[in-house]
């Protein structure tokens, strides 16, 4: 009779708990460097955006946030700045982190009390982030009008949406190349064995390839242009055809437009130095890797994620690197923020692989 009542007690908990789901949403969020990506459960991903916000350094005004703010890169008047506020992944301007994360969610999130109220919101963030950029994160994501928000480390979150068996007696290895680091995690039983955070990713590239090109052909280029150049050309492995493109910029000696051919030899070179430093992290982590999970390491190969592992080649040179098979996850650039989604959905079993967070429960500390 205690036990017939206690489970209709339960049951009518569930009951109640879901009926007041079904006023809130689920939302995960990818808070990249270079990207920020926003899933909401039953409707996908439904924002892809740069993580860019143009202020105006006079008034401290928000001008624009996300592609519209990344257009305005490199071509706006001297008192208007685009910035990314998560460079090299740790926050380093909270308040504008904090706007962009406010115009994020309110653009996905529906108004009304009880929406916000049962909204629960996972955030992928970097691993090597300090306590107080966790709670800056934290304290943003509650100053958008969200209860329930959890944090999750990047690499998880990526072999999560990878669908690699984490929780599981096996090792697995995950490399995500995103702007401002690159990540590496070795996990097995739901835990991280090995974890490293490198600041060295895609941006170091693009700025490798200005600084070539300024040296060898005198010429002064973008960032945009120098990202152009990597995806279009780059690689870390010479590829069996080469392939050329043509560059426009600014003459550095006569001060006027030039432009100049470039091919995939040079920019391999501009990026040697910055992909060595990438492809021996990922040996010296297995290197560091207990013998058991190696094994299962070397059948399930290295598994490469975010925008940095669509560089051509770099599988190739990370498999000579290694002598493990290394394969790039399907669709890396959103693995992440799908990983944040798989969370969402299972959040009660996966609760211990979130960044434990006394503030969930002491909302009010002060640091
Ligand atoms: P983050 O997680 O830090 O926001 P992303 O995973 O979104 O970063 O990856 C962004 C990086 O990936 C940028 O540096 C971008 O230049 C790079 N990238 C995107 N596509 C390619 C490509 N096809 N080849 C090489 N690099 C790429
Ligand atoms: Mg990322």
């Amino acid at each position: 009779m205690y036990m017939k009542s206690k489970i209709h007690a339960k049951s009518q908990e569930k009951f109640l708990s879901n009926l007041l789901r079904s006023f809130g949403q689920d939302i995960g969020i990818d808070l990249g460097t270079a990207n920020t990506l926003v899933y909401v459960k039953n409707r996908g991903i439904v924002i892809n955006e740069p993580s860019v916000v143009a202020i105006n350094t006079k008034s401290r005004q928000v001008l624009a946030i996300g592609q519209e703010a990344k257009t305005m890169v490199g071509r706006t008047p001297a008192h208007i700045v685009a910035t990314r506020p998560l460079v090299n992944g740790v926050v380093s301007d909270f308040e504008v982190t904090e706007q962009m994360l406010k115009y994020f969610i309110n653009k996905v999130t529906q108004r009304g009390f009880f929406h916000h109220w049962k909204t629960r919101v996972v955030v992928g963030i970097p691993s090597g982030v300090t306590e107080v950029e966790k709670r800056a994160v934290y304290d943003a994501t509650r100053n958008a009008g969200v209860r329930e928000v959890y944090l999750i480390e990047e690499p998880i979150a990526a072999a999560i949406g990878a669908r690699l068996p984490i929780q599981e007696a096996t090792g697995s290895i995950i490399v995500d190349i995103g702007g401002g680091t690159t990540e590496i995690a070795v996990m097995s039983l739901g835990g991280v064995v090995i974890s490293k955070s490198l600041r060295v990713a895609g941006d170091k590239l693009n700025n490798d390839i200005i600084r070539y090109i300024r040296t060898h052909y005198k010429l002064a280029i973008g960032e945009r242009t120098a990202e152009n150049i990597k995806i279009n050309i780059g690689s870390a492995y010479a590829l069996s055809e080469s392939m050329e493109m043509g560059v426009k910029g600014r003459d550095i000696i006569s001060g006027l437009p030039k432009e100049v051919k470039v091919n995939d030899t040079d920019i391999r070179k501009a990026m040697a130095n910055s992909i060595m430093q990438i492809a021996s992290a990922v040996k010296t982590s297995i290197e560091e890797t207990p013998p058991e999970l190696i094994g299962d390491i070397m059948e399930r190969g290295i598994i490469l994620a975010g925008g940095g592992a669509l560089l051509k080649g770099l599988d190739i040179l990370i498999t000579n690197t290694t002598r493990i098979p290394t394969l790039i996850t399907s669709d890396p650039l959103t693995v992440v923020v799908r990983g944040t989604g798989m969370v969402l959905e299972d959040l009660d079993s996966l609760k211990e692989l979130l960044i434990p967070l006394d503030i969930n429960k002491k909302p009010n500390i002060s640091i």
